[in-house]
């Protein structure tokens, strides 16, 4: 059966419920930016591994330089001097300082490190010129990580920080989900691709676009492209490129999924045994956009305008590349936003309308600018938009100065559970 005419945040559930994370596999550390992790760890080790002095100073007893000033300086035998690699480091009694540099291991005894600024930096004997520092300076053996915690859990997305941490506790092999395979199949006679753009200068043809943004879109969201060229609109040879898909992650196609005479995608998918659940979505650009299985993985059937199938990649897509990835959260988070230009929709649809934000509303929120004409056709309104402003059906008259919510383009930081959220 297939439903039509969902709205976007209907449609969206509907194609991720059935999406599960992919299975593991172990990777060097070195390739895990961006991936997501799929086994807690644990760290085999405590954080720091010694207290250590978190200054460049001289380690002392905070009895010996309470009341220390300018005007009543304290005076103390500087017994050794410690390195941050150093080892075993001896004593320092009542009367004593020991020379210490950060990260240095603190010697028994001293529950301060006096930051140099504050000393004389004496050699054999040192003069303490403040007693601010008394008690502190020190960094606890354990304090950041303690041993056999875990450190890092499941469904976690490696950036630089997070390499950092697995480093650091010794995981040079991190267990993560694998990267979705994603097949990308452009259809429509008019294509051709780059190595043929003699043809488009002569006018005979437009460059497949969506062939190269889409496999740039599936990079970003985390996933593998697997591109599968051209197929022209004759449903035999159509089907014949669609059967490369099998074995992918997640199939997309773009272009033939509307009602033109030629759209042939709908029906081929069926005939290679996939289904069709979903078909038309209640939005602009991309409300021709087609949903289902094909070869047991899912599969979009993206509109062929460059931007509508880019929207729709954006809104659909990255979630179902992020979902297989292992991601809990994987749409991207909306933002408050004031309209800087007044908007009229041409029919009760939700509307992503390509935006620029600039500046500050006075009240905290960025003003939200359309980057130009909104035609699905004209892939640069994408190409300079920061953000997808989210419009919804009613009313269709939206003034300047309205509250919207817009789709951030840039970035994974916060990402949200919830679609439009
Ligand atoms: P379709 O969805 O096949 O009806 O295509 C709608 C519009 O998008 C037509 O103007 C196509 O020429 C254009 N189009 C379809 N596929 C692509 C593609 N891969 N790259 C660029 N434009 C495309
Ligand atoms: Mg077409």
């Amino acid at each position: 059966m297939t439903v039509t005419r969902l709205d976007v945040s209907a449609a969206s559930e509907h194609m991720l419920a059935g999406v599960r994370a992919l299975g593991t596999e172990e990777i060097a550390l070195e390739d895990a930016l961006g991936r997501v992790l799929a086994r807690d760890v644990v760290s085999p080790v405590s954080l720091p591994p010694w207290n250590n002095a978190s200054m460049d100073g001289f380690a002392v007893h905070a009895e010996d330089v309470r009341g220390a000033s300018s005007v009543r300086p304290v005076h103390l035998a500087v017994t050794s001097t410690i390195a941050a690699g150093a080892h075993s480091p001896r004593e320092v009694c009542r009367g004593e300082a020991a020379r210490i540099m950060t990260g240095a291991p603190l010697p028994p005894g001293p529950d301060t490190v006096i930051r140099v600024e504050d000393t004389d930096g004496g050699e054999s004997v040192v003069t303490i010129l403040d007693d601010r520092d008394a008690e502190r300076n020190i960094r606890l053996l354990g304090e950041d990580v303690r041993a056999d915690q875990v450190v890092m859990r499941v469904g976690t997305l490696l950036g630089a920080a997070h390499v950092g941490v697995l480093a650091s506790v010794g995981c040079a092999a991190p267990v993560v989900h694998r990267r979705p395979r994603v097949a990308i199949l452009a259809t429509g006679d008019e294509l051709v691709e780059l190595d043929r753009f003699s043809e488009v200068m002569t006018g005979a043809r437009i460059v497949s676009s969506n062939s190269y943004a889409l496999a740039a879109a599936v990079m970003q969201a985390g996933g593998e492209p697997v591109s599968l060229g051209i197929a022209p609109d004759d449903p035999v040879a159509l089907a014949r490129c669609l059967r490369a898909a099998e074995g992918c992650d997640l199939v997309l196609t773009s272009g033939g999924v509307s009602v033109g005479d030629f759209d042939y995608t709908r029906s081929v998918v069926e005939t290679l045994g996939g289904t069709l659940s979903l078909w038309r979505v209640r939005m602009r650009p991309g409300a021709p956009l087609g949903f289902g299985t094909l070869f047991g993985s899912p599969w979009l059937g993206l509109p062929g305008n460059p931007v509508s199938a880019l929207v729709t990649f954006e809104l659909f897509g990255r979630p179902l590349v992020r979902s297989l990835a292992g991601h809990a959260r994987p749409h991207r988070r909306t933002i408050a936003v004031t309209l800087g230009d007044a908007v009229r929709l041409g029919a009760p649809l939700t509307h992503f309308l390509r935006v620029v934000l600039e500046g500050d509303d006075g009240r905290g929120l960025p003003i939200a600018r359309l980057t130009g004409a909104q035609s699905s056709g004209m892939l640069t309104s994408m190409s300079s938009a920061d953000a997808l402003l989210v419009v919804p059906p009613s009313p269709q008259d939206v003034p300047a100065g309205a509250t919207l919510r817009a789709l951030v383009l840039d970035g994974d930081i916060g990402g949200s559970a919830r679609f439009l959220e």
